[in-house]
């Protein structure tokens, strides 16, 4: 049973009840009331903060709600019109008049007694944005967030003929562990093939799209859009020769473990070198395990793996359940890719993704879940900005919980698979490394070589595969290598957002080694992580999570050779079994 009201929705503090902030001009009074109003003294400012962050609640829970409809069915054009409607028209005029809310925030002269602790991080976001607010790029971010729409409706529309059935390219991830070789490369030279068929005009949006963010950039008085993509994400405690500091400690501590995994499978199934294709299918040759098969049974495991870990964790699933806010399973027309995104003006997170039948379809649940749980933990908190913490500590909530939830395969799966899903999974974390630093590397480079080609941006990508990837063989497929960059959503979507997977894996990394040692004081120390959500820097949601913020991999060497270890634990399980 769940408890009806376990998130129960906050009262409105000043807005009616039924007031919606469907459109500009239902906002705009609301918003110029905020603009205009008297700042007398404190109160007034802490009231005018509240009153602040409940319009923003409700304008970002309405553009939450227009995203999610859209993603779920792409083929809506009325979803998608709303959708873009509020994203192109309403949202840009926020912005300005958001822009006037921070400069009134950081003039006014009762903000020097507020509790420092506590607006400290507000204060540094306020002036950020003011920074580099430019009324002029505000059409040239809606027109970004235009091309991104239509990277997910191009996309997400791909289907393939494969096996007498229409399938959309998520539905393929079955046959890329079939065992038998012939299926598996069926499979994924018709998915390549497919989005190669796209690579023109995907090549020709991105075009668009660099032009548009290098005149971003030079508008907020940067020379790259690079530097200043690290300056607008709030990156605050590293910089970009950090990050290529931990593609160097990637390359040194994680790659000669992904290389020992490649040398392993190309022994037991006796290949080499490997093909594209070669990847996922199981190297000890067993057949492909299908742990659920529909939504229900794929909450069914995931809860129960949450539950082992902390049963306030699954209660959450299942009341997410209860409520209607998942949709996990894949169809034709749903845009691709899973997130986890928070409806503010209910303060409740809504998890989509697009799961196939296998250990991953769990995995991702699990993953979306600890980012539930974050946001679960930390709704109470105002202003609504600091109900959501960085993305480098939202991904520890979310692999955090994976790496846990590794602890109790044994709960759900037969022993035989719980040893291969725990395997799998170990490898996946540390090659995931490895194609984080390419992904992000390939940013730095295409941002910072303006004017350069499609052909050598390919180049580029495929030395970083050199640098980063497993050894393979590409003879004859050099087209869908070159290419391969394009079926990664995030560097058309939201540039420069991915280095953050990598600092909260290393995050996660630490809190599953803590948790293997003592997993009550793991959990409790996580939970007070998270409920602190954004209202504090990195470091200090780190150190408050037990753990220590590393954004240049400093400490990956003993954390890779524990990974390595526990690894090696789980392949002599088979020898004894
Ligand atoms: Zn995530």
């Amino acid at each position: 049973m769940t408890e009806p009201n376990r998130y129960p929705i906050p009262a409105r503090r000043r807005l009616p009840p039924d007031w919606q902030p469907a459109e500009w001009a239902v906002i705009q009074p609301v918003a110029e009331e905020l603009a205009g109003r008297p700042l007398g003294d404190r109160a007034a400012l802490e009231g005018w903060l509240l009153d602040r962050s409940e319009l923003d609640s409700l304008v970002g829970g309405r553009s939450s709600r227009l995203h999610v409809a859209a993603a779920r069915d792409t083929a809506d054009r009325a979803a998608e019109g709303a959708h873009l409607d509020y994203q192109t028209v309403v949202l840009p005029e926020y912005r300005k008049v958001s822009d006037r809310l921070d400069r009134k925030y950081l003039e006014c002269p009762h903000r020097a007694e507020l509790d420092p602790a506590f607006w400290t991080v507000y204060q540094r976001d306020a002036e950020l944005a003011v920074e580099l607010f430019r009324e002029e790029n505000v059409e040239l971010e809606a027109e970004d967030e235009r091309l991104a729409t239509e990277y997910g409706r191009i996309t997400g529309a791909l289907t393939v003929d494969f096996g007498g059935a229409e399938r959309t390219l998520p539905e393929m991830a079955p046959f890329y562990e079939d065992l038998d070789r012939g299926v598996r490369e069926a499979a994924w030279r018709a998915v390549a093939g497919r989005r190669l068929r796209e690579r023109e005009q995907l090549e020709a949006l991105f075009e668009q799209m660099v032009g548009l963010r290098g005149r971003i950039a030079a508008n907020a008085g940067y020379s790259d859009y690079r530097d200043f993509k690290h300056r607008e994400l709030g990156r605050f405690d590293y910089t970009p020769a950090d990050c290529q500091a931990l593609h160097a400690h990637v390359e040194r501590h994680v790659l000669p473990f992904v290389r020992r995994l490649t040398a392993r499978r190309q022994e037991l199934l006796g290949i080499a070198p490997l093909r594209p294709w070669d990847f996922s299918v199981d190297p000890e040759g067993k057949p492909p395990f299908r742990p659920f098969e529909d939504a229900a049974g794929q909450v069914r495991v995931a809860a129960t793996l949450m539950e082992r870990v902390d049963p306030g964790f699954a209660a959450d699933l299942r009341w997410m359940e209860a409520e209607d806010l998942l949709d996990l399973e894949t169809r034709p027309s749903k845009r691709q890719g899973g997130f986890m995104d928070t409806f503010e003006d209910v303060r409740w997170p809504f998890i989509f993704s697009n799961s196939s039948p296998t250990h991953g379809g769990v995995e991702t649940l699990v993953h979306e879940g600890g980012h539930s749980v974050h946001g679960l933990l930390s709704r109470g908190l105002e202003p609504v900005d600091y109900r959501s913490a960085p993305i480098e500590f939202c991904e520890v909530a979310s692999m955090g919980m994976e790496m846990m939830a590794l602890e109790h395969l044994d709960a759900v799966y037969p022993p035989q698979e719980a040893r291969r899903a725990a395997l799998d999974s170990l490898e996946d974390a540390a090659a995931s490394l490895a194609w984080i630093c390419t992904v992000d590397a390939f940013q730095h480079w295409i941002y910072t070589h303006a004017g350069h080609s499609a052909a050598q941006r390919a180049d580029a990508w495929v030395d970083l595969r050199e640098r980063f990837g497993a050894p393979t063989d590409w003879t004859g497929l050099e087209e869908q290598r070159r290419h391969a960059w394009q079926g990664q959503l995030h560097v058309f979507e939201v540039p420069f957002y991915y280095v953050e997977y990598a600092i909260a894996q290393i995050g996660a990394f630490q809190l599953w080694s803590n948790y293997r040692r003592d997993p009550a004081g793991a959990v409790a120390r996580f939970r007070e992580g998270l409920a602190l959500g954004g209202s504090q820097p990195l470091p200090r949601l780190f150190e408050a999570a037990g753990l220590r913020f590393d954004p240049r991999g400093d400490g990956l060497g003993e954390l890779v050779a524990e990974l390595e270890a526990a690894w090696l634990a789980r392949l002599a399980d088979g020898a004894s079994a």
